[in-house]
């Protein structure tokens, strides 16, 4: 077996168990590089990659591996800038070379990369001749008051990674999930913290609402190129909420030239949405694209102990006590977000001064009684999704979840199927297992079938869009 085939299997087993976002961003440009007797090495395109498939995927990927090859037991990443990636792959396609070859090759060339990296450094920030703008970013928000849990820890780990090397890793930096979950909190950090390391940083921080409607100011004060030129020469854009665009054409284009101008000048671009760009109703394919081109990271619903800690980091900063029981309540009903639980916290906090002392665990009850009923009603979950298509083609849920394979069950099946992947992100074996108890095989073609179907079904994109709308929260 040739360690591209290797590779492949490889990639092809982890697909399948880790997160679409997680995958693309950690494993797109990777490649083996050499296979020794027991251990081996892969290419990766920065020094975060390396870390996160050395450290978090180590695991995952020995095992792969070691189906394929047993002897080997251990393995390391070396950086390839996508040039020398390029040239790689060529090279392999047209005359695969010997694998020892290719070993001294690669040393050699690892070497020098590393340096060329640290060479090169960050992006060179120049004291603005002009500076239009104010940075708009909000100090209250920074990386050591936000608590990482497996629901961030991608989107954290990326933010960290741009506030070392703006421009650099990972651009644009596309965050997406639902309302509540940090997004806004982390770009805002990153924005603190790369101003905090260099204070002559060009930086704005804005929601795509806002700058809309700067653009409308702009064009009707015929300033529309000066507006754009104060864009351009930023040195980091960050925009939250890009959802915004949808259905706004005009806004779309304009965007679309500050983007890129911003993009090919090497300048940092961090964006928020909440939910991923494939899901953005009418935006064009080109803005999609330049969203998806970079590094995509989800941010999730925290668990249980995330939730804790954060009620902790919360109670700390507000400088309030709480005991365990009280604490554990609240975490365990209000699940939803944490904008909700730090709502709660206020309601309890307010309270408490108000009647000059700490309620008790039947008063917090009562007290949170509209939060935590809420919670559950719009707990959107897979269910939601299975029940929202089953309603939309006027079937039962467990229709779709059951073994009839008539045709009326078999295309919301493929619908169901298709938008767990897309938009709750959720592993081929995950979505077998809602559907049913079925193979992932099943859910893979069927997201396939259903991704082909839709490039040129304008009919079925339609029917997804309202099925859609019945379970996302605008
Ligand atoms: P979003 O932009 O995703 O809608 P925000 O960033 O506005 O969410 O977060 C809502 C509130 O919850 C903010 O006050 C934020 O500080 C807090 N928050 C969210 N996630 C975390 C976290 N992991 N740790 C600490 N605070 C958090
Ligand atoms: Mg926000």
């Amino acid at each position: 077996m040739s360690k591209e085939e290797l590779w492949r299997i490889v990639l092809g087993e982890l697909e399948l168990s880790i997160s679409k976002a997680n995958f693309t961003t950690w494993f797109k440009n990777t490649f083996i590089v050499n296979i020794e007797e027991n251990s081996l090495t892969i290419a990766v395109p920065n020094i975060f990659a390396k870390e996160w498939l050395e450290k978090k995927y180590r695991k995952k990927i020995l095992q792969s591996i070691q189906k394929n090859f047993p002897k080997i037991n251990t393995f390391s990443c070396i950086i390839e800038t996508d040039q020398n990636t390029k040239q790689n792959s060529n090279y392999n396609a047209n005359n695969t070379p010997s694998i020892d070859s290719l070993v001294k090759k690669n040393q050699d060339q690892s070497q020098n990369k590393t340096i060329n990296l640290r060479r090169e450094q960050s992006l060179q920030f120049q004291t603005p001749q002009r500076r239009v703008f104010s940075s708009n970013l909000n100090p209250r928000y920074n990386f050591s008051n936000f608590v990482v849990g497996t629901n961030n820890e991608l989107a954290f780990a990326a933010c960290q990674a741009i506030a070392r090397d703006p421009g650099k890793v990972y651009n644009p930096l596309f965050i997406y999930g639902g309302v509540g979950l940090g997004k806004t909190h982390l770009i805002q950090s990153t924005g603190n913290q790369i101003l905090a390391n260099n204070p002559n940083v060009n930086i704005r921080y804005l929601s795509m609402e806002r700058f809309a409607n700067e653009l409308v100011d702009a064009i009707q004060n015929k300033h529309a190129k000066e507006f754009k030129n104060n864009y351009i020469a930023l040195d980091i854009l960050i925009l939250d909420d890009v959802q915004f665009l949808a259905g706004r054409e005009k806004t779309q284009h304009e965007f679309f030239h500050v983007f890129d101008a911003l993009y090919q000048a090497g300048k940092q671009l961090i964006i928020t949405s909440d939910r991923p760009p494939k899901s953005i109703p009418t935006i064009e394919d080109r803005l999609r694209s330049r969203f998806e081109g970079g590094m995509m990271a989800d941010v999730s619903n925290p668990d249980l102990e995330t939730r804790i800690a954060i009620i902790q980091k919360k109670l700390l900063e507000k400088r309030f006590e709480l005991n365990r029981e009280i604490i554990e309540y609240l975490a365990e009903n209000i699940y939803h977000n944490v904008r909700e639980l730090e709502g709660a916290l206020n309601k309890i906090i307010v309270t408490a001064q108000l009647r000059n002392k700490l309620p008790s665990l039947r008063e917090i009850i009562d007290l949170t009684k509209d939060i935590t009923s809420q919670n559950q009603r719009k707990d959107l979950s897979s269910n939601k999704i299975v029940e929202s298509v089953a309603q939309y083609y006027n079937i039962e849920p467990k229709d779709i979840c059951g073994t009839s394979r008539k045709r009326k069950v078999i295309k919301p099946r493929q619908i169901a199927i298709y938008l767990l992947r897309k938009d709750l992100n959720l592993s081929y074996p995950e979505i077998g297992e809602i559907i049913g108890g079925r193979d992932h095989s099943t859910a893979i073609y069927a997201f396939d079938k259903m991704e082909t179907e839709l490039k040129n079904n304008p009919e079925l994109t339609n029917q997804l869009k309202f099925i859609r709308e019945k379970f996302v929260d605008y």
